[in-house]
């Protein structure tokens, strides 16, 4: 297999079983899914798939989360990557879930929760005569359970935590990182209503309302609370927003409840005990000629959501009410990574309308495919079992969603190419490794240009981390190593909206800020957000947290 170096050492550090090789991985991944065949047809059928699966997953073309890659064909057996689970205003309920949350995460699954139905600081507790000590609270149990446990397991836990923004405790919530100490498993979102942009733009009070009882506990200006959001994403990343509204609009199942929560990277808005697992399509592997190899892709979506579909019948369920919503819903999410190297391939510049185009084009072409094949799986093996409960009532098809568009924080450096829909970080970076050694890391992507490139000129690419300067290299080479810090926040957007426009669940993507924004800026992009029917959106001003690769080395 012609995996890199640094594939070849995550692999070995948290995927590979003992003495199992790269090959042996997928083979074990590969027969464990194709079993679910079984249940529907003959061992013959089995093996084919086994074998398609075997070979899209070997040649690097789609890879299912890591969740899968570590714990198929093991006893483990837990496959997903994203879970919601509910938080009940009742100390029962509340650990009940701390303790399921717990057990999720010794698996490598990522949870989700809305706090926004417990009762605020402050509030009666009927039974103890007490007071209530409210969601931020409640939080800080999960965070460190969560701390607890990832010292066992194979990678850190994380979650997410919302909280709506009409909670009385909302000013504390969006406040709660700005410490830069606290709550460092949790991302957190504010969820968001259209009444509440609707109140920003005419400049009106907001009602916070307390949960237990539905009553009024105090007013606050809407643009005043947008203000705090902006404030503190700039200072800490956190929190981001959900367009709740906009969610709840694409939920394929609103009798069965309304979405109130997300996964930790915001790319699968879920019901409580919902789960869901992915799988991403290397783009950079589906190019011929320099041209898009249409049929590739069309093959590939189809062996994807079989694969997907397949994982929800041979998974092992940490809890059965999960495996009641999995099993009733069947929410898979097929996306892609490598999109910046797929441009870069073509030559089209990430910041252009080219790009747009290319990114609806090619998002429609999965999103639609990835239907077909749903419709074409319940033609053979059944609708989902809720399907008369959605909006799909009285047609076939086997999954309640089908798409998604995850970070690919890790199976992207296993298949060697750039995360999800993520621009180029830098084109060239120094990096300390072991003994405080610094490491020249150039994209390789970039190799073939930089051989013709004078030592003073990769300098200045190391220094300043971009091409745009260098004058010997052709205007459009320079366009294409655009990276993600050069590329103004408004394309981030409008790109993520672009995919949004044909994904089922949500799109997980970083608006790169320049260290300079301003908070007002920062606040418009929140709206911008809101008119492009975004689901979520999540910043990240340069320099505004410890431990991420800065651009440029000495800017350090
Ligand atoms: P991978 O590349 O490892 O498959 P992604 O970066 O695409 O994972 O993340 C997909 C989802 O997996 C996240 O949204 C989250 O739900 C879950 N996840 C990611 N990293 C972690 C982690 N360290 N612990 C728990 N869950 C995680």
């Amino acid at each position: 297999m012609n995996l890199s170096s640094s594939a070849l050492e995550i692999l070995k550090a948290r995927y590979l079983r003992p003495n199992e090789t790269p090959e042996d991985m997928f083979r074990r991944v590969a027969k464990a899914v194709s079993l679910a065949e079984l249940y529907y047809s003959s061992p013959s059928i089995a093996e084919e798939w086994e074998e398609k699966f075997y070979k899209v997953m070997v040649n690097l073309e789609f890879l299912p989360n890591s969740p899968t890659l570590m714990n198929a064909g093991t006893e483990l057996g837990q496959l997903a990557a994203c879970f919601v689970l509910p938080v009940e205003d009742s100390i029962e309920g509340i650990f009940d879930t701390v303790s399921l949350m717990a057990k999720i995460q010794k698996t490598g699954g990522g949870t989700g929760f809305s706090f926004s139905n417990l009762r605020p600081k402050g509030d009666k507790v009927k039974s103890t005569n007490g007071v209530a000590s409210g969601p931020v609270s409640f939080m800080r149990v999960f965070d460190c359970v969560t701390d607890s446990i990832k010292q066992g397991g194979k990678r850190r836990g994380a979650n997410m935590g919302v909280l709506s923004v009409y909670h009385p405790d909302i000013e504390e919530f969006i406040t709660c990182k700005r410490d830069k100490r606290s709550f460092l498993n949790f991302n957190i979102s504010v969820a968001c209503s259209d009444e509440f942009f609707e109140k920003v733009e005419r400049d009106e009070n907001l009602d916070l309302i307390n949960p237990r009882d539905g009553k009024v506990w105090r007013k606050v200006k809407a643009k005043d609370l947008l203000r705090l959001i902006a404030e503190s994403a700039w200072d800490c990343g956190d929190p981001g927003i959900l367009y709740i509204d906009e969610i709840n609009r694409h939920n394929p199942t609103p009798s069965l409840g309304r979405i109130e929560a997300t996964n930790p990277c915001g790319e699968v808005p879920l019901l409580p005990y919902e789960e869901c697992n992915l799988g991403s399509i290397n783009l950079s592997r589906v190019i011929k000629d320099g041209k898009v190899d249409w049929e590739k892709l069309s093959y590939l979506v189809e062996v994807g959501i079989r694969f997907l579909d397949n994982v929800i019948d041979v998974n092992v369920y940490p809890d059965w009410r999960i495996e009641k919503m999995a099993k009733g819903n069947r929410k898979i999410g097929l996306g892609i990574m490598g999109w910046a190297e797929f441009l870069i391939r073509l030559g089209i510049p990430y910041d252009s309308e080219r790009a747009l185009l290319m990114a609806e084009k090619v998002m429609s072409f999965i999103n639609k495919k990835a239907f077909e094949t749903s419709v074409k799986l319940a033609r053979e093996r059944g609708s989902f079992p809720n399907v008369d409960k959605s909006i799909y009532r009285g047609k076939p098809i086997r999954n309640a969603t089908r798409t998604s568009i995850a970070p690919t924080g890790t199976i992207s450096m296993i298949a060697g190419t750039t995360p999800s829909i993520e621009p180029l970080f830098a084109v060239a970076y120094e990096k300390k490794v072991l003994d405080n050694k610094k490491v020249v890391y150039v994209e390789p992507l970039f190799m073939e240009y930089a051989k013709n490139l004078s030592e003073a000129e990769i300098e200045k690419i190391l220094e300043e981390g971009t091409v745009k300067n260098i004058d010997n290299l052709p205007e459009e080479v320079r366009r294409i190593f655009v990276t993600a810090l050069e590329i103004p926040p408004e394309w981030h957007i409008k790109m993520q909206a672009a995919f949004q426009k044909y994904v089922d669940n949500a799109v997980s993507k970083t608006i790169n800020l320049p260290e300079d924004i301003t908070v007002e800026e920062i606040e418009k992009i929140f709206i911008m957000g809101f008119k492009e029917k975004l689901k979520g959106i999540t910043v990240f001003r340069q320099g505004s947290k410890q431990g991420v690769i800065e651009f440029g080395v000495k800017k350090k």
